[in-house]
């Protein structure tokens, strides 16, 4: 099912549009501030954004731009103003569609499906390639080196990510630190088995909900690892 976030921040109109869209079938969010908005939007998955352009503490223009720098998903802007969506077209920021208020819901409903289509159909071909590894709420992007943990992108250095990617596409398997060390330094690398144990900490501090009792990657005392499923 599609997730659409509305960035709307008069509540009337947003639970409008909401009731049209799951109406629709779609699985439908709502933040009615400018900054919750934009927070969330970076925060979470979504595969299409609806934004308001006049909102509390961070307008449309702005959020549009910071979606845009870190996102390819869908943004259908809606604005009041007819004067306002000729700017938003100059202004090039990116959005993939525009609206004027007042709009009927059917057509906010078919300009989303339309570019929800389109948008799978251009992302279609390199996402069925992406390898992922999903387990719970963690989710390993192995083609684009990425991590998520309950839809929020996770930092990994290089060999945090080898190593958790490792350990993932061999669930329930116990590697031993040696084995781990050879498998993710290799001969190249300065340094002991002590680095692995150091790794996994760091690790576990960026997917774990609690590190004392972790769900993912497991300790096998006198031996080592193993990522339970
Ligand atoms: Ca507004």
């Amino acid at each position: 099912m599609s997730r659409l976030l509305i960035i709307e921040d008069e509540e009337s109109i947003a639970e409008l549009e909401k009731d049209y869209l799951e109406l629709s079938g779609f699985d439908v969010e709502i933040e009615n501030n400018g900054q919750s908005g934009l927070d969330r939007a970076l925060a979470e998955d979504f595969d299409l954004y609806i934004l308001d352009l006049m909102l509390p503490e961070v307008d449309g223009f702005e959020i549009c731009r910071r979606i845009r720098k870190e996102r390819n998903t869908p943004v259908l802007m809606v604005s009041a103003k007819k004067d306002d969506i000729d700017k938003i077209r100059g202004l090039g920021l990116g959005a993939d569609d525009y609206i004027t208020k007042p709009f009927s819901p059917s057509e906010l409903v078919a300009r989303v499906k339309a570019h929800l289509a389109r948008y799978e159909r251009l992302i279609g071909s390199s996402a069925s390639q992406n390898e992922m590894v999903e387990i719970r709420g963690l989710k390993i992007d192995k083609t684009a080196r990425r991590v998520y943990i309950n839809g929020t992108e996770k930092q990994f250095t290089t060999k945090e990510f080898d190593l958790l990617a490792f350990l993932a596409q061999h669930p329930n398997h116990v590697f031993s630190k040696e084995e781990l060390f050879k498998k993710i330094w290799d001969m190249e690398s300065v340094g002991d088995i002590a680095t692995v144990t150091v790794h996994i900490k760091k690790i576990r501090e960026k997917i774990e909900f609690n590190t004392a009792k972790p769900q993912y990657i497991e300790t096998i005392w006198g031996v080592g690892y193993r990522f339970k499923v």
